[in-house]
């Protein structure tokens, strides 16, 4: 980022207020039971369950979902870690799959085509955040894909651990056909988290992008950064990820217990993006930036992270941002980037009956770097639904 140009405005494509939306009415067919994996309460962990999904409206898209990757939020709200949480819940926000179904007045998707769902499937479609792209800080709240209230249908939102999920076209993704559909499925949120962040910045050829922590969403970083040109230092904590972090294209590895590395890296990195989840020490990261560099802070600890020291930022015109994952336009353009950079996760896949096993490693830190649920080891639904 050159020294003093002004932050790009974001990216915006308006979606339309659903007014004249009378999808709910046009029931032609009956919706679907899909086969699906959830808790039933927080230490149930995950069993085999029947969701109903909706019969598609006029504007909504059924999809018959091939792959769903795991992320750090499934662990959280099915164990009930970050409390309130409505049973049964089927998790999964990284969705891929094919159009089964379109509603009438569905024209951009056509059966057969690959497609994805994120971390969102609706939000007000009115509000300043909605009208300029900006969804996932929708004013109302968007509707999360699992977990949220269903302000379309009521009851709570259900994932993508699942064989099919109805979705409003405007809120699907188009899967370049390009991409590998498992190894695509953490582009839809991991992926785009790190993407928005990198962009909003407006990172390019020859910027230096630090990376803390190197787990889902960390790996994404590197690769997206790596993608836009930018030289990447990966900053861990842990010696056995050096050779990792250099495989997956960083040209440089600074273990940030080590001080005199530290020091060395004193105003070298443009952007930072921090993916830690745990509480810890921000102002080592902000001595490694440049005049007018910027950190953003993705993972979202429990506790209390230290303080931050305001002259860390103040004499340097530092920048200390967050961000949550992109907006539904950006999302695609993250898409499109990534088939055009030959862009995916490093995933390992998983049948239904390793859910369990996986969410255990995963709190672990044991997986490089993605973990993807194969739904066609989905067993066959039940004849009633249980959400
Ligand atoms: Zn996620
Ligand atoms: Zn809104």
């Amino acid at each position: 980022m050159t020294p003093g140009r002004p932050v790009p405005p974001a990216l915006a494509k308006p979606i339309a207020p659903a007014a004249d939306n009378t999808s709910v009415e046009t029931k032609t067919e009956t919706g679907l039971l899909a086969a699906a994996y959830g808790a039933v309460s927080g230490d149930s962990g995950l069993v085999p369950l029947t969701l109903a999904r909706r019969t598609p409206g006029a504007d909504d898209v059924e999809i018959a979902i091939e792959f769903c990757g795991l992320c750090h939020s499934d662990v959280h709200a099915t164990r009930g870690e970050w409390g309130g949480q409505a049973y049964p819940l089927v998790p999964g926000h990284e969705i891929v799959g094919t159009v089964s179904r379109v509603g009438a007045d569905v024209t951009e998707f056509t059966v057969g085509d690959r497609v994805g769902v994120g971390c969102m499937v609706d939000s007000c479609r009115e509000c300043d955040s909605c009208l300029d792209g900006l969804e996932q800080y929708c004013e109302k709240g968007m509707t999360g894909t699992y977990g949220a209230n269903d302000r379309r249908n009521g009851g709570t939102t259900q994932g993508g651990y699942s064989s099919s999920i109805v979705v409003d076209r405007r809120y699907v993704l188009r899967v370049p056909e390009s991409l590998d559909p498992a190894a695509a499925a953490p582009l839809l949120c991991a992926g785009v988290t790190t993407f928005s962040p990198l962009r909003h910045f407006g990172v390019e050829e020859g910027d230096v992008v630090g990376v803390v922590g190197l787990g889902g969403l960390g790996h994404m970083a590197v690769k997206l950064a790596k993608a836009m040109g930018a030289q990447v230092v990966v900053f861990t904590t842990s010696e056995a990820k050096v050779a990792a972090a250099l495989e997956l294209g960083a040209d440089e590895v600074v273990l940030s217990r080590d001080e005199a590395a530290m020091a060395a890296a004193n105003r070298t990195v443009d952007l930072i993006i921090d993916t830690v989840a745990a509480p810890h020490d921000l102002n080592p990261y902000f001595r490694t930036l440049r005049v007018d560099g910027a950190l953003f802070q993705l993972g979202l600890p429990s506790e209390a992270m230290p303080p931050v020291s305001p002259g860390a930022l103040i004499r340097r015109r530092i920048a200390y941002a967050g961000s949550l994952i992109g907006g539904i336009a950006e999302t695609q353009e993250m898409l499109d980037f990534c088939a055009e950079h030959g862009v995916v996760a490093d995933i390992e896949m998983v049948g239904a009956g390793q859910l369990n096993e996986a969410y255990d490693r995963m709190v672990a830190g044991d997986v490089k770097y993605r973990f993807v649920l194969d739904t066609g080891t989905l067993q066959a639904p039940a004849e009633e639904a249980d959400a």
